[in-house]
């Protein structure tokens, strides 16, 4: 029988991960993929394997899908902001007795010059933004902004894949809309270009978000850094290829991992 895989998704890790088992697939590898995206988007990008898309109902509900759908190993490629998923994948891989690994980037670490400070969470954010008006890039997502309207002193401009609908209820507030990933030059330019004097990201990792780090770096400005929630501990990488060595490892296919068996885990523990 084909192994039955469930990524996942919603990240370009995700992506990245599909596309490698789609060459797999497409070089007649008995396998059978399915990407998961939870439909936040108004238009996902194209991706290389059947994707399924909308929550499971929950851990249970998960649990459910994996039986039903005989899956035999599961890839938690979510946002490591995306928490409730991925302790509800640990819960219902648990309970359905289906091995699961994380696909998951480091946090950016502070380099010399970086004015980060780090927040809690959103509303923390908001706080800490202070009484004096100040002009503020919002890279966070478009359900996230909605909390900034209760400090409308601010100048505030979003950039989000689809619109937020309806504008924020704020006097000052610009809109530009975007799909990573962003370089360095675009970012700096947008920044300068609306005189923003303070940041609010999340610790996304990776590369395909970080030129606004970078370009905040070479123009001082402070970036308030919503923390990283908790996330189950469970094994995990960092990168789609230690997935792809992982999950072929897991299916019995031992020759396509390194000579040294090494498939690249690492116990991740819950921040
Ligand atoms: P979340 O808070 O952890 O998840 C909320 C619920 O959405 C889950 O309980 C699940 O519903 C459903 N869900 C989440 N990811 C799913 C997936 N890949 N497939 C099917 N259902 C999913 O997640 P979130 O932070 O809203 O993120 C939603 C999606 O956006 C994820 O795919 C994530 O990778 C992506 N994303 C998130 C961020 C971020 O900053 N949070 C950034 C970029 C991309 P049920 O309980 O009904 O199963």
């Amino acid at each position: 029988m084909v192994p039955h895989i469930l990524l996942l998704g919603g990240t370009s890790e995700a992506s990245a991960l599909a596309k490698r088992l789609a060459a797999r697939i497409a070089d007649h590898a008995g396998l059978d993929v399915v990407l998961s995206l939870a439909g936040r988007t108004e238009h996902p990008a194209p991706q290389p394997v059947p994707v399924r898309v909308g929550g499971f109902g929950g851990a249970a509900g998960l649990a459910d899908y994996l039986k039903a759908e005989r899956i035999a190993a599961v890839v938690d490629a979510t946002h490591p902001y995306a928490a409730r998923m991925s302790f509800n994948a640990a819960q219902a891989c648990a309970a359905a007795g289906v091995p699961l690994l994380a696909l998951r980037r480091g946090p950016w670490m502070p380099v010399a010059g970086d004015r980060w400070r780090e927040v809690a969470d959103v509303p923390a954010a908001v706080a800490a933004l202070g009484d004096a008006p100040r002009r503020v890039f919002l890279a966070l997502g478009r359900n996230e902004v909605r909390a900034f309207e209760a400090a409308p002193q601010h100048a505030y401009l979003v950039r989000s894949v689809d619109p937020v609908l309806p504008p924020l209820a704020v006097p000052q507030a610009q809109y530009v809309l975007g799909r990573g990933p962003f370089g360095e030059a675009d970012d700096r330019a947008l920044l300068e270009a609306h005189r923003i004097d303070t940041i609010v990201a999340k610790n996304s990792g990776g590369a395909a978000t970080y030129g606004k780090m970078a370009a905040a770096r070479a123009l001082g400005i402070e970036v308030l850094l919503i923390a990283r929630p908790a996330i189950p501990a469970v094994p995990a990488v960092e990168t789609p290829a230690e997935a792809e060595a992982w999950l072929l490892h897991q299916l019995g296919a031992h020759g396509a991992v390194s000579s040294t068996g090494d498939t690249g885990l690492s116990a991740e523990r819950g921040a």
